[in-house]
């Protein structure tokens, strides 16, 4: 998906060790015709990432058609997870894959990378998350990838488990991550409690799709992420009603990036010089083939130095 925001905003704040924070979402218009608007909790004032997930979007249910023209990404790798829909990807990559509920689909795009997203014509509702993994410097110029992957269920707790990247209840995904990460989607039944052993190093997010769940003491209302720090051996999920849930983890970032429009750099020279290629049509970002249209011109920069955002010590 390409980020159409305008303005994002930030700001720095801290928040007291062992409480649960809550990261409400805020409304954020995606352009074109048609036009679908995203439940956005990362990045925002507070917080810019979860371990190195540094972008989270949610959408649907919907009854919408996506259609993204190629559009660029630099220093990070994107997931995308539907829970209903199914949405065409082709990259410049040469990859032409489908997108469907259960099904990790995890792009690379560190050198930079070209892609296209477009909801298929038997998909009516389209329910999903669409996530960014900043790229550590080390690797921020991978070379493109794609990689699919079809998780098995588990079951912990009477909930069922989808882990997409890294390692939950005994399940471990494949998909090799440059930093340790973890992504799963959690179905939790009515009455449920859920006690996750996770990481302590770790720390981790929790994404309500649908439904009610309490994260530790912490309530959450549908489309808020709840964000548990580094520490922990333990999370615990529950629900009255049953709950369908994201959860997010990884080892703190530690890292400082400048993130713009679909660009992750360092430095506002960086993006600005990442721009002025894709107006050029360089080789960095390749051709998409087989899209039906014209690719995305980036915006405007904005008015003075795009700043660096990392999270607070
Ligand atoms: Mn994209």
């Amino acid at each position: 998906m390409s980020n159409v925001e305008a303005e994002p905003a930030e700001v720095t704040c801290t928040s007291a060790p062992g409480t649960v924070e809550v990261l409400q979402p805020r409304d954020v218009p995606l352009g074109g015709p048609r036009a679908m608007s995203v439940r956005r909790t990362l990045p925002q004032k507070q917080r810019s990432f979860i371990g190195a997930w540094c972008f989270c979007d949610h959408y649907g249910p919907d009854n919408v058609r996506m259609d993204v023209a190629p559009h660029p990404h630099t220093g990070l790798q994107t997931v995308s997870w539907l829970f209903t829909g199914e949405i065409e990807h082709r990259d410049s990559h040469g990859v032409h894959a489908y997108v469907r509920p259960g099904e990790l689909n995890l792009m690379t795009g560190g050198r930079g990378i070209a892609h296209s997203e477009v909801s298929t014509a038997s998909s009516t509702v389209l329910h999903g998350v669409q996530l960014w993994l900043a790229l550590p410097d080390a690797h921020r110029d991978a070379p493109r990838d794609f990689q699919h992957h079809v998780p098995p269920t588990v079951h912990v707790d009477g909930a069922e488990v989808r882990v997409f990247l890294g390692s939950l209840a005994g399940s471990t995904s494949p998909v090799t991550t440059f930093t340790p990460l973890l992504g799963a989607e959690l179905v939790l039944p009515a009455g449920a409690t859920v006690e996750l052993s996770v990481r302590p190093d770790f720390e981790h997010g929790v994404l309500l799709d649908t439904g009610d769940v309490t994260l530790q003491e912490t309530a959450l209302t549908p489309g808020a992420l709840g964000y548990a720090g580094t520490g922990r051996t333990t999370l615990t999920l529950s629900t009255r009603d049953g709950a369908r849930v994201v959860l997010l983890g990884g080892v703190p970032f530690g890292e400082e990036i400048v993130m713009w429009w679909n660009f992750v750099g360092r430095t506002h020279d960086e993006i600005v010089a990442y721009r002025d290629e894709w107006q050029a049509e360089t080789d960095r970002f390749g051709r998409v083939e087989g899209y039906d249209g014209v690719r995305l011109p980036a915006p405007p920069l904005p008015g003075g130095r795009l700043r660096p955002r990392g999270n607070p010590a």
